[in-house]
C-alpha cells in the first residue's frame, strides 16, 4: 500500500481499530500527525535475565509476572502491594498513595518494571517503581535475553500504552521517514549541524542512543523557533514595505517647545530613550518600538514626548492604557501640564455616558482634539482618527498582539485614498520587563528600548513578609505612619466575603469594618475598586492626591500606573495568592516621591509557588530579577501560553534554555527574509508554507506577498 502523510491511523498496516480509536483521542488521526506524537522521554531498558539479578540499592529493571495483590492501610494512607515473578525469582512491589491501581494491575499481568529496590526481609522490595504493562499479545516476544535499548515514552491513554504506540510507529516508520520533505537544504543543515528531517524524525521514534535523541530534538527545536522568527520577520517585512507613517523629525523650535512643558530634567537614561525614539519617528519607516522600565522608571514622560512631537507636526496621538483607572490618571495629570497650551486633550473610556461618547469621537474624526487618552475603547470600531501619527500602549503586558494590530491599522482609516497606507508609529511601554529571551523570541519585530535607572532620590522600597498573625501590629504601626504625615494603601483580593467560608481570605468590606472599628479608627479611610462609577472613582483618587484620605484600602485596580508620591506604605493581604508581577506592580505604587517606601506583605503562603514568590519579593526589588524567578518558578511554557504574547508554546524548543539556538534561528531568519522577503522563490515553497501553517493566523500573514 501506499502510504501519505495523510493516510488515516486505521488504514495503516497491522493497526487494530480499537488501537487506532484511541489514538484519535490523543489527537492523532493520520500517519503526519503519528509521525509528531513525539515521546516525552525515555528510558533505558537494561539487559536483564532475571529478578534474581536485581541489586539492593542500584537502579535496575526487570520483567515478571504478578502473582498477588493487596490493598493495605486505608484512605490517604492506602498502599498498593504487589509480587512479581519468574523463574528465577520474586519481587515485592509496593505503591503508596496508589490503590487506584489496584484496578489496573492484577494478577497474571506482566509488567517491567524500573526502579532502585532495597532490602526487605529476605527479598527485594520497589517501591513506587515506574512500571509498565506489557500487553498479552507482546509477552511472547519478551527476550530474555535481550540487549541494552533505550526506548522512547510516549503520552499515552486508557487502553493503549506506550509501547503499543512505539510498535506502530516503528512498523511505518521507515516508510513514513521517506515521505518527509525538508524544506532546508543539505548545505543549509550541514553548515548549523543539524540533521535532516527524515533522520531527525527516526531517531526520535528510534533512537539507539542517547545523543540520537539530542540530535533530533535540536533539530526539531531549531525548525520551532526559525518558523517563528521567520514569521516575525516576515511581518515586519512587509509592514516596513507597504506601511508608511508621517516623518517627524524634531526641529529645534519644536524640542523647545516641547521641554518646555516637562515639569522635570529627564533622567539620562531617559533622554536616551526619548533620542533613540526621536529617530524612529523622524522618518516613514513605522515605528515599532517597546518602551521598558521598571514600575516608576518614568516612562510616562517618554511617551508624552513622542505624542507631542505627533502634535507639534499637526497630527493626532493616542495614548491607551489597561484600565480605566489608568487612563484616568494619565489624562489629570497630561492636562495638568499641557494647562496654557493649545493642545486639546480628552479621554475616552467604556464607562463614558453615551452622549459624552459621541462629542469625544466626532472630535477625534474630525482633527478637533489633538491628544487621545483611553482605554482599549480608542479601538473599538466607531472610533476613526483625522490623523493619528503616534500611538502609545501603555503597558503592553496587559494587552494581546491583537491590539497592537488594531490600534495600528487606526491609521490607516484616518487618511482618504491619496495615502491608503497610512499608518501611526506605534510605541509599547512595559514595566513588567520581559526576560530577554521571551523579547526576542516573541517580540522579534519590535525594537526594544530600556529606561535602566530610576529617577534620582528615589530610596529603595523595604519589602517585609509577616504572617497573619501579626496583622494587628502592622495596623498600629500603619496608624503610626499616617500620624506622621504618610498616606497607605491596602491591597486585597476580594471585595465582598465569600468564596473560602472559613474567613482565612481578608474582603474590602470586612477588613474596613474591622480597621474603622480598630487600628485605625482615628484617621480617614476609603475604599477603591472596580465597581465604582467612575465619578465616585475620580473623587476619590483626587482626594487621596490631596491627602484628605490617609488610607485607600484597594483591589488590585491600582495595580498600574497609580502614581501619589505621597503614599510610602503599601500592605498586601493574602499576598499569596497575587503573581510575581502583580506584587511588583502593586509595591512601585509606594516609594515614588522622595520618602523612602514601605511593602508589607501579609500571608500565610500554603504552596511551595507562594512561598518562593514572596521570598523573591523581599530579597529583590529588580523587576527584571523577579521575572526571571517567576519564570524559573511558573516555567516556561506557562509564560508562553499567557496573554503575554498570544503565541503559541513550543513542543520541542526551550528558548530559555536552549538561547543559542534561538540566536541562531534569529540570524538565519533575518537574513532568510532580507534576502527572499515573501519567501516566494521556488527553494522556500515549502518553508513559506510551513510557516504560514505555524504561524500565519496569529500573525496575520494572510495578506503578506
Ligand atoms: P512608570 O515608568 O511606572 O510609568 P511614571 O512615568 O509614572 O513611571 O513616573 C513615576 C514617577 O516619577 C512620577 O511621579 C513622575 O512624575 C516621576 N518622574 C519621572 N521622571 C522623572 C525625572 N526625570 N525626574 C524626577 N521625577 C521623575
Ligand atoms: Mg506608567
Amino acid at each position: 500500500m501506499n502510504l501519505t502523510l495523510a493516510t488515516k491511523i486505521v488504514d495503516l498496516p497491522g493497526v487494530r481499530a480499537e488501537h487506532a480509536m484511541k489514538l484519535e483521542l490523543l489527537g492523532v488521526h493520520n500517519l503526519g500527525q503519528l509521525m509528531v506524537h513525539l515521546p516525552h522521554r525515555y528510558e533505558w531498558i537494561r539487559a536483564q535475565s532475571g529478578l534474581a539479578d536485581l541489586e539492593p540499592g542500584v537502579i535496575g529493571s526487570a520483567v515478571g509476572e504478578v502473582t498477588a495483590t493487596k490493598i493495605s492501610g486505608f484512605g490517604r494512607k492506602a498502599r498498593f502491594q504487589a509480587v512479581l515473578s519468574d523463574e528465577t525469582g520474586r519481587l515485592d512491589l509496593v505503591f503508596f498513595n496508589q490503590a487506584f491501581l489496584a484496578k489496573k494491575i492484577h494478577a497474571g499481568m506482566f509488567l517491567r518494571v524500573q526502579g532502585k529496590p532495597a532490602k526487605h526481609g529476605p527479598g527485594l522490595q520497589m517501591s513506587n517503581a515506574q512500571f509498565t504493562i506489557i500487553p498479552f499479545d507482546e509477552v511472547e516476544q519478551l527476550d530474555p535475553n535481550q540487549d541494552d535499548e533505550y526506548r522512547p515514552v510516549y503520552p499515552a491513554t486508557e487502553g493503549l500504552t506506550s509501547q503499543q504506540i512505539h510498535g506502530i510507529i516503528l512498523r511505518v516508520l521507515d516508510q513514513a521517514c521517506l515521505l518527509l520533505e525538508d524544506h532546508l537544504s543539505d548545505e543549509y543543515r550541514q553548515t548549523r549541524a543539524v540533521p535532516s528531517l527524515r533522520d531527525a524524525y527516526r531517531m526520535i521514534h528510534a533512537p539507539e542512543t542517547e545523543e540520537d535523541v539530542l540530535s533530533a530534538r535540536r533539530r526539531l527545536a531549531y525548525d520551532e523557533l526559525l518558523m517563528l522568527q521567520l514569521g516575525v520577520h516576515m511581518k515586519r517585512a512587509h509592514l516596513r514595505r507597504t506601511l508608511k507613517a508621517p516623518p517627524l523629525p524634531r526641529t529645534p523650535e519644536i524640542n523647545e517647545r516641547i521641554l518646555s512643558r516637562m515639569p522635570f530634567a529627564l533622567t539620562d537614561s531617559q533622554q536616551r530613550v526619548v533620542d533613540e525614539i526621536s529617530r524612529d519617528l523622524a522618518i516613514e519607516t513605522p515605528t515599532n518600538r517597546l518602551v521598558q522600565g521598571d514600575v516608576g522608571s518614568g516612562k510616562t514622560v517618554v511617551a508624552l514626548d513622542a505624542m507631542l512631537l505627533a502634535i507639534a507636526h499637526g497630527h493626532q496621538a493616542a495614548l491607551m492604557a489597561p484600565t480605566e483607572l489608568l487612563a484616568e490618571q494619565h489624562f489629570l495629570s497630561m492636562t495638568e501640564m499641557l494647562k496654557g497650551s493649545s493642545v486639546s486633550v480628552e479621554l475616552l473610556t467604556g464607562s463614558m455616558p453615551g452622549a459624552d461618547r459621541e462629542r469625544v469621537v466626532s472630535k477625534i474624526a474630525c482633527g478637533e482634539c489633538d491628544l487621545v487618552i483611553g482605554t482599549h475603547s480608542l479601538v473599538s470600531e466607531s472610533v476613526a482618527f483625522h490623523s493619528l501619527a503616534v500611538a502609545v500602549i501603555d503597558e503592553q503586558h496587559r494587552f494581546g498582539v491583537e491590539q497592537r494590530a488594531m490600534l495600528r491599522v487606526k491609521g490607516s482609516q484616518s487618511k482618504s485614498s491619496e495615502h491608503e497606507a497610512e499608518t501611526p508609529h506605534v510605541i509599547v511601554m512595559t514595566a513588567t520587563p520581559i526576560p530577554r529571551t521571551i523579547g526576542l523570541t516573541i517580540f522579534g519585530d519590535l525594537d526594544i528600548s530600556t529606561i535602566d535607572k530610576l529617577p534620582p532620590g528615589r530610596t529603595p522600597v523595604i519589602t517585609k513578609h509577616v504572617t497573619p498573625e501579626q496583622r494587628s501590629t502592622v495596623y498600629h504601626w500603619v496608624n503610626e505612619k499616617i500620624k506622621s504625615g504618610d498616606q497607605v494603601f491596602i491591597v486585597v483580593s476580594a471585595i465582598e466575603p465569600g468564596g473560602k467560608s472559613d474567613g482565612s481570605i481578608r474582603d474590602l468590606r470586612s477588613l474596613m469594618r474591622e480597621l474603622e472599628g480598630g487600628e485605625l479608627n482615628d484617621v480617614h479611610i476609603a475604599a477603591l475598586h472596580g465597581r465604582l462609577k467612575r465619578d465616585t472613582r475620580e473623587h476619590i483618587m483626587h482626594r487621596f492626591r490631596a491627602g484628605k484620605i490617609d488610607c485607600l484600602i484597594a483591589t488590585t485596580v491600582i495595580e498600574v500606573g497609580v502614581d501619589i508620591p505621597n503614599a510610602t506604605v503599601m500592605v498586601i493581604e493574602d499576598a499569596d495568592r497575587f503573581g510575581l508581577a502583580q506584587l511588583h506592580q502593586l509595591r512601585g505604587r509606594v516609594g515614588r516621591g522622595d520618602k523612602p517606601g514601605v511593602c508589607v506583605l501579609i500571608g500565610n503562603p500554603k504552596t511551595e509557588d507562594g512561598i518562593a514568590r514572596l521570598r523573591a519579593m523581599v530579597e529583590t526589588n529588580s523587576g527584571f530579577e523577579l521575572s526571571e524567578k517567576d519564570l524559573e518558578i511558573r516555567g516556561a511554557g506557562d509564560v508562553f501560553g499567557t496573554r503575554q504574547s498570544g503565541a503559541p508554546p513550543f513542543k520541542v524548543a526551550d528558548p530559555f534554555k536552549e538561547f543559542e539556538l534561538l540566536e541562531m534561528a534569529r540570524r538565519d531568519a533575518a537574513d532568510w527574509i532580507s534576502n527572499s522577503p515573501t519567501l516566494d522563490r521556488q527553494a522556500d515553497i515549502l518553508a513559506r508554507r510551513r510557516l504560514l501553517k505555524a504561524h500565519g493566523q496569529w500573525l496575520g500573514l494572510g495578506d503578506v506577498g
